[in-house]
């Protein structure tokens, strides 16, 4: 069936999960499970450096002990190299990408960003960058509201391969979601700022885009987000406390207090509107806390 929802959860194992994490698995598992869909689970552990086989065990483990279990095998894109070098031969004789080795440094002066396209030297150890430097676009989110992407506005080439050979997640993530058929994207807002280049990449491969709904960002008192980056806390597996409080922030109200985790989930299922929601960071409460660490 052409229009079925297929929607994914797609975890880098860089640490365990936490209730960052948990949250967007769960909201994405509502919103497949409410409209009768497919819910997927993908491990994105392209970067080698920073990934590791133990913290994917403990990413679905956790997932595992609160019911949140993957409709088809999981896919694991640390397996799919070959594919991913496809796809990047495609652009790279469409001259969509090209060969760079400027340095973080020679980048200082851009803020970081590589704004012109270089074509660097390619008989020494260079990334391929993509040459997006056009193209506007614009979706509904249903979150987040209208949302506009002029790439010509900054132009920044993101980096589709590195110079050690690791796939950047910019390409993985597009040629995952397309090949496994994924029709509704759900996950943080953290990534609306990927989202104009990943347009990018469905245009230059003549893909439709997925539908795209980004959940508002969980922070702390102080306003910080909760990401691994600040040291979010691993949570505790299958725990009915922590689902709840999950349910509460996706703004499910009077969840019954004497459900098993799987009659939560159930009963979510059919409560969970994303309209509940608003572009408002979510605000971890005091009582809380302790759920992050
Ligand atoms: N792998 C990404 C992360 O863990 C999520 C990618 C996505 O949902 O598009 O932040």
């Amino acid at each position: 069936m052409a229009d079925a929802y297929r929607g994914r959860f797609a975890p880098s194992p860089t640490g365990p999960l936490h209730f960052g994490s948990l949250l967007s698995a769960v909201a994405s598992y509502l919103d497949a499970r409410q409209q009768h869909g497919t819910w997927l689970i993908r491990i994105e552990d392209v970067d080698g450096t920073r990934c590791s086989p133990r913290f994917q065990t403990s990413i679905l483990d956790t997932l595992t002990s609160y019911g949140l279990i993957s409709d088809e095998p999981v896919l694991v894109q640390s397996e799919r190299h070959e594919l991913y070098q496809a796809y990047l031969q495609q652009l790279i004789e469409q001259d969509l990408a090209y060969p760079c080795n400027c340095t973080r440094a020679a980048l200082a002066c851009y803020q970081g960003l590589h704004p012109h396209r270089c074509d660097s030297h390619t008989d020494q150890p260079h990334s391929w960058r993509a040459h997006c430097d056009q193209g506007q676009f614009e979706f509904f989110d249903p979150i987040q509201q209208q949302q506009r992407f002029d790439l010509a506005e900054q132009p920044n080439h993101p980096v589709l391969k590195r110079k050690d050979g690791y796939f950047s997640y910019q390409l993985a993530v597009v040629v995952d979601d397309h090949l496994q058929a994924i029709s509704d994207i759900v996950r943080g807002a953290d990534l609306l700022d990927t989202t104009g280049q990943q347009l990018w990449l469905y245009q230059q491969f003549d893909w439709q885009a997925p539908k795209l709904c980004h959940l508002p960002l969980i922070v702390n008192e102080r306003g910080d987000k909760i990401s691994k980056q600040n040291h979010a806390k691993a949570i505790e597996n299958g725990c009915c406390r922590t689902l709840k409080s999950v349910l509460h922030y996706l703004g499910l109200r009077d969840i019954p207090h004497d459900y098993s985790l799987s009659q939560l989930l159930d009963w979510a299922s059919t409560h969970w509107q994303r309209q509940h929601l608003t572009q408002q960071n979510l605000s971890l409460a005091e009582k809380d806390l302790d759920l992050i660490g």
